[in-house]
This record gives structure tokens, sequence and C-alpha cells, in this order.
């Protein structure tokens, strides 16, 4: 049965999205999905995936199924279709008999466009039979790297989707991720036996997001409160590592007035999914939570993302980041780093490995893995290039504008070689057998009893670094560690605790003999007060846009989206927003050019938009 005009390609697009114009990669993706031919499309974060395998869908006017993981995230995308006049369902295992049954009779009358599975209602016989009868030619398959177990996200269920190609034979296949790893890519295309794909690899840089490593000094509250102040009223997650951290902070934050809740696995599942709800529906902006919290949500406008630590992989760590700023908007990443951080991550991974009786190559994968990150916090160059080095591409701007190195938070210490000859050499007096602490006590000369006792204020370098904080005294032995010029010893005391003192090897020498250079960087000195410096792209997102307009339209979409029970994005995302609180378009007809306005949504919202506009303006 069909019900629809013809209307070309980007007609129909046009007419369901409001989308006039491609982001890359996003034509070539619905030209391999119209020819039939199987494909594995590799675009970030908010980089436009799922427009790939829906607008085919809607302009053949034939059913394409989708496997997703989550059912939350099924429910999300066919709640968005819906409200723009899409036919999409999902089949799962929370829906009653009565429910799937009328699932199964929308089907058959040919009006579904999407149909949403979990990969394991999908090998089963009762929908194959149903698929086949639908006659079925095109699955996409979203969150591909599930299936990979070289991924950071493998969910033993994807397995199954191996037998999709035995199944339907006829069917082209599509897989949609934004891991970028080679061999997760290879891994993807092995096993769901994708037949010579068009490969389609986009550009990793997130360039509306601005990053920003920096060191976690004094009470970590007081640096927390920072980027949340700077983000007052807009959407954001911070992540810590243990439950116990999650807790505290998400009170201390209520208690600073933030509207924060907190989210991990020792919660229950209602608490968990009061969490979601409550800021997808931009009732709370704030959330607290482990690294459980993150694949299902779906709100876009994320306008920072907070670590308290180091996360365990630049996988995570882009992954976790990738949840701001998917409307394009520009969004900040702050990273709270010690150094120590490392050592934290390394006797969780080598416990865990040990309670598990991992193989030693799981051991070497996840260290490799962390040394990887912590090299990124310590590393004095372009973050943004950095990141994208990693993932396999090349960077072309020698400077970002948007990262703390570009932006001149940081700065390079003047006589690095001197200072980290004056460590090394108080290394080298103790005889490489105290730890950090120590050494950085002997350093600053303080006058503790445990140096009197050992005569280790009589060492010509005692005091050498006193101008210098203790924090930084620590942070610059890290920095010399990560740079392969000194170590770390574990030793086991005769109280059978084991501790870790510094020790020189060759390259410690070398710098000592000024015949290696090494690298020391500080924290710029902010004054009192002044606040974190805008990045450019952060600037730019609010170009010429009327700051209180936007409000109003924030509030409006809030309040529609409260009275019709749906999440306020489902009705605008904020780029929208912005675009209308810029053009200030003054008749229905005149807001049919703002991106992401289509014809569905013009008649159910358009007025309620105008009359705020209108009225702003006079
Ligand atoms: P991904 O799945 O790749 O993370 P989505 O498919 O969720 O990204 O798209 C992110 C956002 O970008 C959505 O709000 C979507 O409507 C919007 N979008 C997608 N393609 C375009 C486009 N060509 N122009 C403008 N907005 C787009
Ligand atoms: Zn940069």
């Amino acid at each position: 049965m069909q019900t629809e005009p013809r209307l070309c390609l980007t007609g129909v697009i046009a007419h369901h999205w409001g989308i006039r114009s491609f982001r890359p990669l996003q034509r070539e993706a619905i030209d391999a999905v119209l020819s039939g031919r199987d494909s594995l499309v590799v675009l970030p974060t908010g980089g436009g995936k799922s427009l790939c395998y829906q607008a085919p869908a809607v302009f053949r006017q034939e059913t394409t199924v989708v496997i997703s993981p989550l059912i939350s995230l099924m429910k999300d995308q066919v709640d968005g279709l819906r409200s723009s006049g899409i036919g999409a369902v999902q089949l799962d295992s929370s829906q009653t008999p009565e429910e799937r049954i009328a699932c199964g009779r929308e089907l058959r009358q040919g009006r579904v466009r999407l149909l949403f599975l979990s990969p394991e209602r999908l090998v089963q016989s009762e929908t194959c039979e149903l698929l086949k009868e639908l006659e079925v030619r095109t699955f996409a398959i979203d969150e591909a790297h599930c299936i990979s177990h070289w991924g950071h996200d493998f969910r033993p269920e994807y397995r199954q989707l191996r037998k999709l190609k035995e199944i339907f034979p006829a069917a082209s296949v599509h897989a949609y991720t934004a891991t970028a790893t080679e061999q997760v890519r290879q891994d993807i295309i092995q096993q769901l036996g994708l037949v010579n794909p068009e490969i389609l690899v986009g550009d990793f840089d997130r360039k509306n997001l601005t990053y920003r490593v920096v060191s976690r000094r004094g009470p970590l509250l007081r640096q927390v409160i920072d980027v949340v102040d700077r983000h007052r009223d807009e959407g954001g997650i911070i992540y810590c590592i243990r439950r116990s951290d999650v807790d505290e902070l998400t009170q201390a934050l209520i208690e600073h007035g933030v509207k924060a809740l907190p989210y991990h696995a020792g919660l229950t599942s209602q608490q968990r999914s009061q969490t979601q709800e409550a800021f997808t529906d931009e009732k709370c902006d704030v959330v607290v939570a482990t690294v459980a919290f993150g694949m299902g949500i779906d709100r876009s406008n994320v306008r920072y993302v907070l670590h308290t630590a180091m996360p365990k992989s630049l996988e995570h760590y882009q992954q976790e980041t990738g949840r701001a700023g998917r409307d394009g908007l520009a969004a900040e990443c702050v990273l709270l780093y010690s150094g120590a951080d490392f050592f934290t991550w390394k006797a969780v991974i080598e416990q865990s490995a040990a309670n598990q009786n991992a193989d030693t190559s799981f051991l070497q994968n996840a260290i490799a893995h962390l040394r990887e990150i912590d090299r990124y916090c310590r590393s004095a160059l372009c973050r943004h290039q950095l990141l994208v080095h990693y993932f396999g591409q090349r960077y072309e701007s020698d400077n970002c504008g948007a990262c703390d190195m570009c932006m001149g938070d940081t700065i390079s210490v003047p006589n690095a070689l001197e200072v980290a000859q004056k460590i090394l050499s108080c290394v080298a007096r103790v005889k490489e057998r105290y730890g950090i602490g120590h050494v950085s006590s002997i350093l600053r000369g303080e006058n503790l009893a445990a140096i009197r006792e050992k005569g280790h204020d009589k060492l010509s370098v005692y005091g050498l670094l006193k101008e210098s904080s203790q924090h930084d005294v620590r942070e610059w032995i890290y920095q010399l560690i990560s740079q392969g010029a000194l170590f770390f010893e574990d030793i086991q005391s005769v109280s059978g605790h084991t501790y870790s003192i510094l020790r020189l090897n060759q390259a410690s020498w070398e710098v000592m003999r000024g015949t290696r250079s090494v690298r020391l960087i500080e924290p710029a000195k902010l004054k009192k007060g002044q606040p974190a410096k805008a990045s450019s792209v952060s600037e730019k997102s609010w170009d010429g846009v009327d700051k209180e307009l936007f409000e109003k339209l924030r509030a409006l979409r809030r309040r529609l989206a409260d009275e019709r029970r749906v999440p306020p994005y489902i009705i605008f995302n904020d780029a929208t927003l912005r675009e209308l609180a810029t053009v200030k378009p003054t008749s229905l007809v005149r807001m049919l050019s703002i991106s992401g306005i289509g014809d569905t949504k013009l008649r159910d919202f358009g007025s309620h938009f105008l009359e705020v506009i209108v009225e702003h303006s006079r």
C-alpha cells in the first residue's frame, strides 16, 4: 500500500527531517543502501549515521530492519521518527503478546518504514518468517562494533548476527559505528560476512569540541564547580571512577544548587532509568556517573563532559566525550588528571586480570591502552591533533583554537632541563631507594622528621626546588616517568606491603649529562577570578544568536515536550532553536528554511514558535 506522494530523495529528506544539505559521506552511504551494496560506515558520534539508513527506507517506501543493542535506544529512535511522520515500530522482549501482534499487523499493512529489533529477536524463527513474508531486503546494524571483542563494548548477543547473511542471502547489510580502529573494522566485515562492502570512513576530528586536560589539584569539588558554573543551566555529564565518588559529588553539587542526579551500577534499575529520563527531559542538568552511563543517551545538547580522573583508554575517552555536542554546537570536554591515575588503573586492571585468570595478552593490551591515554594527558601537543592521529588520520591545522594547548592554558617550564637534572640527581643521591613522596619533600626542603632522621637534610639536593609547589614537583616527576627518563619499581617491604621506589636508567643519565632533552609543563596562572578562556568554536556557535530569545524558545520547547510526554529533542534540537533565534523568521513559510524543520514539525509546532518569536521581536 503506497500512501505517500513520490518525491525525489532530497525532497523526501527535506520534507520529513527538514534537512537540506548532507553532512560528509551521508550521500555516499545512502547511495550504497539504494544500490543494494553492503557497506561499513564509520562516522563520529553526531555525524548523522541514522539518516543513512532511514532516508532510503522512506524514499523507497519499504521496510528496513534496524538492529540496535538497547531497548531505550530503539524507543528514542521510534519516537523521533514518528514525530517526523514516519512509520516506525520496535519488537522487543518487554512487549506483551498483544503488542507484538499489533506490530505484526502494522508491518503487514505496509506502513512501517523502520523496524527496530534486538539481535536475539532477529534470529528467532518467528521473526525470520515475518521478515521473509515482508520481503525485507535491507538490514542496518547500529553500533556495529558491539560484534567485535576487540572493541570496547563487546556484546555476545551481537555474535548471532553472523547468521544474518545465511538466513537472508539476497539482502544487503549495512554496518554503522563510531569506533574506528582498523582491527575492529576488519572484524565487523568478517563477522557479518559483508560482501565487497563500500567502506566509508569519516573525519574523526570533532571540531565543535574543546578539549582540556587540567591538572587535578586542591579540593576536587572546587575544580568541578568551576566547570559546572561555566555551564549553568546547560546539560553535562561528570564521570567518576568509583560509585562512592558519584554519590558524594552528586550530594555536594546539589548543596551548591545544581540540579544533579547520580547514575551507577549500585542503584536499582528503576533509579537508573529515573535519572536517565530526567536528564533526557531536561529536568536535571547534570548526571554524575560511572562509565556505566552512556549508551542510550540521546540528549543531543550535552554541553560538557567532565572526567574527574583519567579514563582507561583513548577509545573510552573518545566515546565518552563523544556524548557532548551531538547537535554540532560547541561543547567542552575537561579531563582532571593526575599522574597517579595511571597507577590507580594499573592496580585495578592487574587485580581484575588476576581474579578472572585472564591471559597475559589481555593484561598487556589493557596496560598498553592505559599508557596511550596517559601519554595523551601529559603531552604538550594539540589535543585534536593527537586524537585524530590516534585514530589513524592526518591533521592539517597547527592551531585548533579549541584545546588547552592551543589556547595557552598550559605553559612549558622554561628551564625544564635544569629542573629535571635536580630531580634526577636527588633520586641518585638517595641511592634509588625512595618513593615519590620522600624525593619531592627533599627537593622542596621540607622540615620533616623522616628527612632529618636519615640525614637527607644534609644532601646537596635538599631544598633545590623550594620555590615550587609540592603538586608541581610531583607532576614533573610523573612527566619524567612518561618520557622514559625515570621509572617506578615495586618493592615488597618486610611487612609484606608493596611500595614503589624511583629508579634511574640510561636515559636519566643522558638527561643529567645534558645530552638528552625533556619537556616539562605547568598550568598557566590564571589571575584570581579570571574565567577560563572561551574557545573560538564556542564563540562562533553563538554568533548572532539572540540568547534571550533562545532561552524563551527553550522554555517553550520544554513545555510542549511536557504536554506531549516526549523528550524535548524530539521537538527540535538546539541547533534548530539557535537558528530560529538568529534568523527570527516571521512567517511559517520562512520557518521552512530552518534546518531541522520539515513539514510535519512545521504543522505541529510552527505556530507556537512563531508566536514567541513575533512577541519577542516586538
Ligand atoms: P550519530 O548516530 O551518527 O551519532 P545521529 O544520526 O543521531 O548521529 O545525528 C545527530 C544529529 O544530527 C541529529 O539531531 C540529526 O537530526 C542531525 N543531522 C543528521 N544529518 C544532518 C544533516 N545533514 N544536516 C543537519 N542535521 C543533521
Ligand atoms: Zn589544539
